[in-house]
């Protein structure tokens, strides 16, 4: 049996709003799990149901986490821990199918959603509710390790997890697309509307200086491999 597996989950679509650069285009929501040893850690819980308002905006078509986890063989209750890449409303949505257990946000994602417009609270904030406020790098999990990648959020968070092959980073909403991660101009960017692009240019060079062999992100079901390393996470 493999030690850790990385399973993509597929949370939703939905459409950018008239103001936002690719107006009318589809985009993605993508969630991973990651079983280990203990357990099975989560790293985003997608869209929630029922806003309204969100819904029309966005033409939200959010998938239920337990939908998602099953198609990769796993069940709600496998799930050990969660990380919020950050805490808007397309990464946190379903938070609240997880009282009691620990749920790993950045302490400045959590001033921020709890002192401004920044999300939909009621999906934050939840009977039960098990938010772990750590700042900074921390690895909450052996071999799975919080990153802070500040920019697009200020308490934004994406993960590296350790794998025979190498260390593959899990960028969250850190950067959009495997293009942007190559550089390449014409990909779909987060730079351009993050909140803090000095900090997301660092982030971002930090991510670079781990090497990785992956990386997956937040709003792209593409992945970006190291050129003459197999596709496909490892394990
Ligand atoms: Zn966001
Ligand atoms: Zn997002």
């Amino acid at each position: 049996m493999r030690l850790l597996q990385i399973y993509p989950l597929f949370l939703g679509e939905f459409r950018f709003a008239a103001d936002e650069p690719w107006a009318g285009e589809v985009g993605v929501v993508v969630g991973y799990a990651i079983r280990h040893r203990r357990g099975v850690l989560l790293f985003d819980t997608g869209f929630g149901f029922g806003n309204d308002e969100l819904d029309a905006y966005y033409q939200v078509q959010a998938r239920r986490v337990p939908e998602a986890l099953a198609e990769a063989g796993l069940a709600i209750d496998d799930v050990t821990s969660v990380v919020n890449c950050h805490l808007h409303a397309d990464h946190s949505g379903q938070n609240g199918l997880f009282p009691g257990v620990p749920i790993y946000v950045q302490p400045a994602e959590w001033e921020i959603a709890h002192t401004t417009d920044h999300t939909i609270l009621e999906w934050i904030d939840f009977p039960g509710a098990d938010y772990r406020l750590v700042a900074g790098d921390h690895e909450p999990i052996s071999g799975i390790r919080v990153i802070a990648t500040p920019g697009h959020t200020v308490g934004h968070q994406s993960l590296v997890v350790a794998t025979a092959e190498g260390d593959v980073v899990l960028a969250g909403q850190a950067l959009y697309t495997p293009g942007e991660w190559a550089g390449d101009p014409s990909a779909r960017e987060g730079r351009s509307r993050a909140g803090d692009q000095e900090a997301y240019d660092r982030s971002i060079a930090r991510l670079r200086a781990i090497d990785p062999t992956h990386v997956g992100f937040g709003h792209d079901r593409a992945t970006w491999s190291r050129p003459a390393t197999k596709t496909g996470y490892p394990s």
